[in-house]
């Protein structure tokens, strides 16, 4: 039986006991994906950051919060999935001290810095220790979609399938999707719904 294993949602990432660094990603199109892998037939994983959806029935996973849990929950589960798609938005950056308690306003402040460090790449830390036959698949968020820098970043992770799509897809239930391998650009969905996009990638990476 096919393992796989998604990513998805958002990484939240703390500054103090109350606040933390967010992004819009609603997890809709990772639990889709996972959702569509259960009506596959495959075996199911689903590590996903903070959101508002229930897991798909038949699926498996946990919960995180930042980045370097959900790397480690990945890290976990990797060797044995089938195939990887790492659907989850997580956070380039995490602020470089998580501050105890709350952090006060002091008379008269009117700046704060906030220091923030680089999060791993997950992905392509993922795809330096794959086995052979294991299917990976990332996603690119692109503001102007390009398709010669989508190769690009397909090639630098390591990845076998790179989804690249626009910022309009963080929270919609519907968008556009082009789907890139090794072999060039191999198609183009245009306001598909998220259930539907995530059958058609199953269908073409996990063949
Ligand atoms: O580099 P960029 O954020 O555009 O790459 C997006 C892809 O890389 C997505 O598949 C995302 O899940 C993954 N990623 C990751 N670790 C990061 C940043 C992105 O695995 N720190």
């Amino acid at each position: 039986m096919t393992r796989l294993l998604v990513s998805a949602g958002p990484t939240h990432e703390p500054i103090d006991r109350v606040r933390y660094l967010a992004n819009r990603s609603s997890g809709k199109l990772g639990y889709a994906i996972a959702g569509a892998g259960v009506a596959r037939g495959f075996d199911v994983e689903l590590v996903s950051g903070p959101t508002q959806l229930a897991f798909p029935a038949g699926v498996r996973g946990c919960h995180v919060e930042t980045a370097l849990e959900m790397q480690a929950a990945l890290e976990e589960r990797f060797d044995v999935c089938d195939v990887l798609v790492m659907a989850a938005a997580v956070a380039d950056y995490r602020p470089a001290e998580r501050v105890e308690g709350k952090i006060k306003k002091q008379a008269g402040e009117t700046h704060r810095v906030l220091e923030l460090v680089i999060n791993p790449d997950i992905l392509a830390t993922l795809a330096l220790r794959r086995r052979p036959g294991q299917v990976l698949v990332g996603f690119a968020l692109e503001a102007v979609p390009d398709l010669e820098q989508a190769e690009r970043k397909r090639r630098a992770k390591g990845v076998d399938w790179l989804v690249l799509n626009e910022p309009k897809t963080l929270s919609a239930d519907r968008s556009d999707f082009t789907l890139l391998s090794e072999s060039g650009p191999l198609a183009r969905f245009e306001a598909i719904p998220k259930a539907e996009f995530a059958m058609e990638l199953l269908g073409r990476v996990a063949t």
